[in-house]
């Protein structure tokens, strides 16, 4: 079936395939790979991959939102069948295999399944989730229409960098927007959802394991902190009489670290990743700070606890200091804990190809926490040298690549039976 002297086939097709794909790129004169979702590029790469599903024997099909499914039927066509997929778009001057693994990898495990005779007894369906990359502001938002999280309003209120709505990109690609409801799956159908993924961190290679097996996905709480005080003049403003509200903010980024340092879970991780000041004079005191602040936790309640004390602290800074506080959410996500069965279907896995394996949690959410909402999910990670992703630099070698596919396809053998 399958011709090895030509590129993208037999061994070595899933490295041929993942450097191909690469080359679908809107900006390759600033480095990296650009392939946001809903464009005319993200549009050739799903043609891309329909076809190399097709070659995979499977049946393609596009919803109402750009998801790309391709389905291998089982047997049994009334058992609940099994998803494995993630995305293939990217987000700005990215690398080439946050999302693409998950996805070529799944139709490689399809490939494998079915050279070593594997017939399912559930169907598989390999998905390619639409816009798992923020181009709208929020991430995953093709697995959120999946789970029904967005309607037809939100589709006008999703905007992206220029303006323009997630509505008016579906209906440039070709789809239409009121058909948005028409997406939604129904979970009670799904047996499982495997997602596999580079791990974006350095927890694998610093331990020197081949494969994380993920047993929770963290989820952020987003909020921003507004300290508000008196832009004065910074020459004639004695020190005794200001009311710097930048310096108020400083005070919280160190109670941000301290209160997720000392968090009861001890796995919440809290970061000030944006801070604005305003009016941004070199000669005015600061009257306005903002800082956008990210928590995540596996475990929701330690997470709360913990945005309540950066919160508490926030107030007591800005009331020393005579300044006024607002607090705005950003978003509040649920965390999920992955199905135990998944889990030991991947341990399973490792365990009959003798790979070491680390359990842990997913710090990063993936469009496998969306669904983990409404069925029973799982991961598998490969490692990323330095921990680098999102950037031109994002590598995992071939052989680390073949061994997330190996897992993969063992978890799938045994969810599909
Ligand atoms: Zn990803």
């Amino acid at each position: 079936m399958s011709d090895a002297s030509r590129p993208g086939t037999g061994p070595g097709r899933l490295h041929a395939n993942i450097a191909a794909l690469a080359e679908l790129n809107d900006d390759p004169a600033a480095g990296g790979i650009t392939r946001e979702v809903y464009t005319p590029t993200y549009g050739r790469a799903v043609e891309l991959v329909s076809e190399w599903m097709r070659e995979a024997g499977l049946h393609v099909g596009l919803d109402e939102v750009g998801n790309l499914y391709g389905s291998w039927a089982g047997s049994d066509r009334g058992a609940s069948y099994v998803m494995t997929g993630s995305h293939i778009d990217t987000t700005l001057n990215a690398g080439a295999y946050d999302g693409v693994l998950g996805v070529l990898g799944a139709i490689e495990a399809v490939h494998a399944l079915r050279a070593r005779g594997f017939t399912p007894r559930r169907t598989l369906q390999v998905v390619a989730w639409a816009g798992e990359e923020p181009r709208f502001g929020t991430g995953c938002v093709g697995s959120r229409c999946v789970v029904g999280d967005l309607s037809r309003a939100d589709l006008d209120r999703l905007v992206d960098r220029d303006g323009v709505t997630m509505a008016a990109a579906l209906s440039e690609a070709g789809f239409d927007p009121d058909e948005v409801r028409d997406a939604v799956i129904n979970p009670s159908g799904v047996h499982a959802l495997v997602e596999l993924h580079i791990e974006q961190a350095i927890v694998l290679e610093t331990h020197g394991e081949p494969i994380g097996v993920v047993e929770a996905i963290a989820a952020p709480h987003d909020f921003r902190l507004v300290f508000e005080g008196a832009a004065t003049h910074a020459g004639a403003t004695p020190m005794s009489l200001r009311r710097d509200a930048l310096v108020g903010a400083a005070e919280a980024v160190v109670a941000v670290e301290r209160a997720a340092r000392a968090s009861s879970s001890g796995t919440t991780v809290g970061t000030v990743g944006v801070v604005r000041a305003l009016p941004g004079a070199i000669n005015v005191v600061p009257g306005v700070a903002a800082l956008d602040v990210d928590v995540r936790d596996s475990d929701a309640a330690a997470r709360e606890e913990v945005v309540a004390r950066i919160v508490e602290e926030s107030r007591a800074i800005a009331e020393a200091r005579g300044l006024t506080l607002r607090v705005e959410e950003i978003v509040i996500d649920t965390p999920v804990t992955c199905s135990p069965d998944v889990v030991a279907a991947s341990v399973a896995a490792c365990e009959e190809l003798q790979y070491n394996y680390r359990r842990m949690i997913s710090g990063a959410y993936h469009d496998a926490m969306i669904l983990g909402r409404k069925v029973p999910v799982g991961m598998i990670f490969v490692p990323s040298r330095g921990g680098v992703s999102h950037h031109p630099d994002e590598y995992t070698a071939p052989e680390e690549l073949d061994r997330g596919v190996d897992v993969l396809a063992g978890t799938l053998e045994r969810l599909c039976r």
